[in-house]
């Protein structure tokens, strides 16, 4: 039961988006303010005031009215009662009963809940906030011309104005609270967000292999590291014959191929730097501190492990063979300073990687040439 109320009360709260939030924190307060009101007929029906009964009454049914709207999605109409009904009850209050009681401090909860809305513009906030204050004004100056319709006894005064300081203060602390929780919340949403965003940018989907972009800004990384000693090597590989692999299997085979291939060289670049889909079936090493005879070498043992991959489709095993072509990277002692020559350097080392690979392929395939 208690649960059931709560889960009702709650609805919206997690809401992903504005607008079920604002309907949240209306909401609550709509229902703080039946609360405020059922008090309010108590209290006056054991002082036989039938007539304050009523006129509480109606305020009561009003924001029954709005709790009921925000279910409704008319947050924007609950407000209007929210708002129009607080201004009449405060108006009413200070010049039946004077300034004494602090029912004025309700305009703060209004003026906080301009705010929160942030689809509303902001001369629309600003205009609501000369609205309050005009009101704020007039009810002054209104309780320095007139006397109050009714003269309370100091007891009856204090006894208003601690039931309006707790409910002013409850409103207040529900508008924030709820206000900027949910803005926190939704940062840190934006923030995870935008990291898987960037995760993904800088991926290619099929092989979850870093792209072209990624691979030139893990370049520029290693370049700025300063720790290439050893120099640095990049290799480009091409898978043989690929076509002929979608045309006899389907493109899923080929697909399924490009995985495999992807896995096998992730695994193995680990300790020696990274590897990217350059595109199609063309893929970039990038070997770090590593001279041309070590990663020359190191692309021979790739070139034997994709030789040897079984790779299953529809009960058949493909066999593939690749073509690399390797090359290094010019980093003159003079440059080690210079990134940005370092990285032409590289943008060069590709190129004459991908001429050798044609090379390999012009002289039979299923070769490294270095
Ligand atoms: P070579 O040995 O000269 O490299 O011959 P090849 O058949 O591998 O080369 P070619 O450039 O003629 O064909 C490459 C094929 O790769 C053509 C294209 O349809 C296919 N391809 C490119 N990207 C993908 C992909 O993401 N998935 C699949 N299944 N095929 C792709
Ligand atoms: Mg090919
Ligand atoms: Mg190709």
């Amino acid at each position: 039961m208690f649960a059931k109320l709560k889960n009702f009360i709650l609805k919206d709260l997690t809401g992903e988006n504005e607008a079920a939030r604002v309907a949240f924190i209306v909401r609550i307060n709509s229902l703080l303010m039946c609360s405020y009101f059922i008090m309010w007929i108590i209290g006056f029906s054991y002082e036989g005031r039938w007539r304050n009964v009523v006129s509480c009454g109606l305020c009561l049914y009003a924001f029954g009215t709005a709790v009921w709207l925000t279910y409704r999605n008319k947050v924007k109409a609950a407000r209007y009662i929210y708002n129009a009904v607080l201004v009449c009850w405060m108006t009413a209050f200070v010049m039946q009963w004077g300034w004494d009681c602090g029912i004025q401090h309700f305009v703060f909860v209004l003026l906080a809940l301009i705010f929160v809305s942030s689809y509303t513009s902001d001369s629309v906030k600003f205009l609501g906030c000369l609205v309050i204050f005009a009101l704020r004004m007039f009810l002054y100056i209104w309780q320095i011309i007139y006397d109050p319709f009714e003269i309370l006894s100091d007891r009856i005064t204090y006894i208003f104005q601690m039931f309006n300081i707790v409910y002013i203060f409850t409103s207040m602390i529900i508008v924030l609270y709820f206000f900027t929780r949910d803005k926190m919340a939704t940062e840190a949403k934006l923030a995870r967000y935008n990291q898987k965003l960037r995760a993904v940018a800088g991926q290619d989907p099929l092989t979850k292999l870093p792209n072209r972009e990624k691979i030139y800004a893990y370049i520029d990384e290693k370049i700025r590291s300063k720790t290439l000693e050893n120099g640095m090597c990049v290799a480009m590989g091409d898978i043989d014959f690929f076509k002929k692999v979608n045309d006899t299997y389907g493109h899923d085979a080929g697909d399924e191929v490009l995985r495999a291939v992807a896995g096998v060289f992730k695994e193995y670049m680990v300790e020696h730097g990274s590897v990217a889909r350059w595109g199609g079936e063309e893929f970039l090493f990038i070997f770090v501190n590593e001279n041309l005879d070590t990663a020359g070498s190191e692309v021979f043992e790739l070139l034997g492990k994709v030789r040897a991959l079984p790779i299953e489709w529809n009960g058949e095993t493909l066999k593939i063979t690749m073509t690399f072509g390797v090359a290094d990277v010019n980093i003159a002692p003079g440059d080690g300073d210079n990134e940005n020559v370092i990285a032409d350097n590289v943008r060069e080392a590709i190129t004459a990687a991908d001429q050798k690979l044609y090379m390999g392929k012009k002289g039979g395939r299923n070769t490294v040439m270095i």
